[in-house]
């Protein structure tokens, strides 16, 4: 098989994008070329700690860019993690944030440039009709976005998804200027993931493609994002998690998810309709919750998708050209990564089924879902996920 080397590149769609192994080293560059000089660095907790971020401040030290860290965004970022790095933000006088890591410090990141020139709560601004446009644009935080997985595709969206711990539900803050203003995609960045997480972004990044695929806006461009995302994610995610060193893989995912969060503008679905208000309830991994809950939202859904998914197996080169073989391929994928076969294997009952199943059909990524969702055909499809039938 015809293997690619790592390559170097610059790309601006849809914002500046510097590809490649070891760009980290571009950063202080990267701040001066947005004629910033006094960032804020926002990473989770655990990253925090790991030398890629003592490298990134001594690279910026280097170059007489004073960088503060604010390390303290929870793997589910909260509203509260929000307003204490506006918080930070403001009290260090900053003016760019450095957004570092996998879906939380991307979206913490992204949140907090946001929040940083707002009078309003961030619940105001919401993913709901025209509630982006209450957002004042006068004086926007530019940010650059450094992605330390391939999953989430953050750090190519123009959105976050923050916690409201008060009511348990995971918002989605959007408006155009979230769009980070640079990308560093720096795969080596990403080889020290460790299995499980890599299963879990790369079926996240998957989730992402599949579900805007069977979106039924008319986006051809997306479409085309979303089935070359597929096919790399096909190829390269097996070999990621089994040889987390293999920079080939390690690259063609971090490219192959930011494609599948662009093609995302198309929409989601059920997936992340009942992701997130499980991640709300039960502070999982989003990745993960949305491996488990692909192979049953996808079934629920094939009934309309005739014909659709066919042309994916072929575009994917499955074995057969049927609707049947994506879910086919998706149920062969979940043994090879490991990921449970139902929600109870993640702790997961009936408990809270009213909640979820009533949070989940309101939450905005599950309008472009194929078949629109009520609360009597989530409940079903939640209910098969919980037992693990399909
Ligand atoms: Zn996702």
């Amino acid at each position: 098989m015809h293997a690619p080397e790592p390559v170097t590149a610059n790309w601006g769609f849809p914002t500046k994008v510097w590809f490649g192994a070891g760009r980290l080293r571009d950063l202080p560059v990267a701040v001066k070329q947005c004629r910033a000089s006094r960032p804020l660095l926002v990473t989770d907790r655990g990253l925090a700690a790991l030398p890629m971020v003592a490298d990134a401040v001594a690279l910026l030290a280097e170059a007489g860019l004073h960088c503060r860290i604010f390390g303290e965004v929870k793997p589910n970022p909260t509203g509260a993690n929000i307003d204490a790095g506006v918080a930070a933000f403001r009290d260090g006088d900053h003016d760019l944030v450095i957004a570092l890591g996998g879906g939380s410090g991307l979206d913490a990141g992204k949140a907090i440039a946001l929040m940083a020139r707002q009078m309003r709560p961030i619940w105001d601004f919401e993913d709901i009709g025209d509630h982006w446009q209450r957002v004042d644009t006068s004086a926007p935080v530019p940010v650059i976005a450094v992605p330390t997985t391939a999953g989430t595709g953050s750090e190519l969206g123009r959105s976050s998804i923050v916690t409201d711990e008060a009511r348990r539900r995971k918002i989605v803050i959007f408006h155009p200027i979230m769009l980070p203003d640079l990308v560093i995609m720096d795969p080596e960045l990403t080889t020290s993931l460790p299995r499980v997480l890599t299963a879990a972004t790369g079926m996240d990044a998957l989730a992402h493609g599949l579900e805007a695929y069977c979106s039924p806006v008319f986006h051809p461009m997306a479409d085309g994002l979303a089935v070359q995302a597929l096919r790399m994610i096909r190829e390269w995610l097996p070999r990621a998690a089994e040889d987390g060193n293999d920079l080939v893989a390690r690259s063609q995912m971090l490219v192959a998810s930011g494609m599948a969060c662009v093609a995302l503008q198309k929409g989601l679905g059920g997936m992340h309709a009942l992701a997130h208000p499980l991640g709300a309830q039960y502070d999982l991994h989003h990745g993960m919750l949305n491996a488990v809950l692909m192979p049953y939202v996808l079934s629920h859904n094939m009934p309309v998708l005739t014909g659709r998914l066919a042309d994916l197996a072929r575009c994917l080169d499955l074995p057969h050209h049927t609707d049947a073989a994506v879910l086919d391929w998706v149920l062969a994928l979940r043994e090879q990564l490991d990921i449970p076969r139902s929600l109870m294997f993640m702790g997961i009952d009936h408990s809270h089924a009213e909640q979820i199943v009533a949070a989940a059909v309101v939450d905005p990524c599950g309008f472009t879902n194929p078949i629109a969702l009520d609360r009597e055909n989530v409940a079903g499809i939640f209910t098969a996920a919980v037992a693990g039938r399909l």
